[in-house]
């Protein structure tokens, strides 16, 4: 039997979709795609003929019996997401109601929008000695989230973060940075529809953002990201440094 293909569809840029997701993707008879997130320039891999929905308007229920049909008739299905999908991307539940109809799954990665953002400003989120890890999290809004991730308690690490789905709420993703422990002078961005045509770039301190962001108008398809690592201070890595040895440079 034929198995769906959740592909990750990149943060935006069609180029930015993995080889081996663009061929799944133009050998599709039906696709399923994201319409809210996902660049519809990607849909041009498409063969002709090719069944397309947008699941920006089905519930879960049609989504999965789209795909129930495609298999049933033999033909190769893709679920287009966007980003990768095993962040904020559903697709745990997708895969609980195909596994109760026996339908297998197999998944190709995408560039996540984190990551997008991170190349938009060409920067890295783990400056040696200044930060060693990356926090990716949410605001809670219509879904909940574990009272022990609160964005105050993760403010407390000051280490690199990466706050999704939350750019609506600014202000108070702000004030509750502020309450967990960060500076007003911490340099902040917040990157608006990474490695699109669209892409904006917002930089300040966590006094200013959010007046700069309202500016813009920016209040969806956004991430906020914040930390040191934005900032002035850096320290050269061990792994290039001449005086350090090992296993390839003796
Ligand atoms: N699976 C996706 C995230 C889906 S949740 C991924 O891996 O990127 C949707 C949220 O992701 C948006 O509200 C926004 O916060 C962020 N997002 C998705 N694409 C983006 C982009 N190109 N630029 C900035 N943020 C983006």
């Amino acid at each position: 039997m034929m198995k769906i293909h959740f592909v990750g569809a990149g943060p935006g840029d069609k180029e930015l979709i993995t080889l081996k997701g663009y061929k799944l993707l133009s050998e599709a008879d039906v696709v399923i795609y994201a319409g809210s997130l996902v660049n519809p320039e990607l849909l041009e891999y498409c063969k002709e003929g090719c069944e397309i929905h947008n699941s920006a308007y089905m519930d879960l229920g049609e989504i999965v019996d789209v795909m129930k049909k495609g298999v049933k008739e033999n033909k190769s299905v893709v679920r287009l997401q966007t980003g990768d999908f095993s962040i904020y991307g559903s697709i745990r539940e997708q895969v609980e109601e195909l596994a109760k109809e026996d339908i297998g799954y197999d998944c190709t990665p995408g560039v996540s929008s984190f990551l997008g953002a991170s190349s938009a400003l060409g920067v890295e989120y783990t400056v040696p000695e200044i930060s060693q890890s990356v926090i990716i999290t949410r605001m809670e809004g219509r879904t909940p989230v574990p009272e022990k991730e609160s964005i105050e308690s993760f403010a407390k690490h000051q280490t690199s973060m990466v706050i999704f789905l939350s750019v609506q709420e600014i202000g108070k993703v702000v004030s509750r940075l502020i309450e967990g422990g960060y500076t007003e002078e911490t340099p902040i961005a917040v990157v608006y529809k990474a490695t699109w045509k669209e892409e904006k770039i917002v930089k300040g301190n966590l006094k200013n953002i959010a007046d700069k962001v309202k500016e813009e108008g920016i209040n969806k398809t956004a991430l906020i990201m914040v930390g040191e690592f934005l900032g002035k201070e850096y320290n050269y890595s061990k792994l290039y440094d001449k005086e350090f040895k090992h296993e390839y440079r003796k």
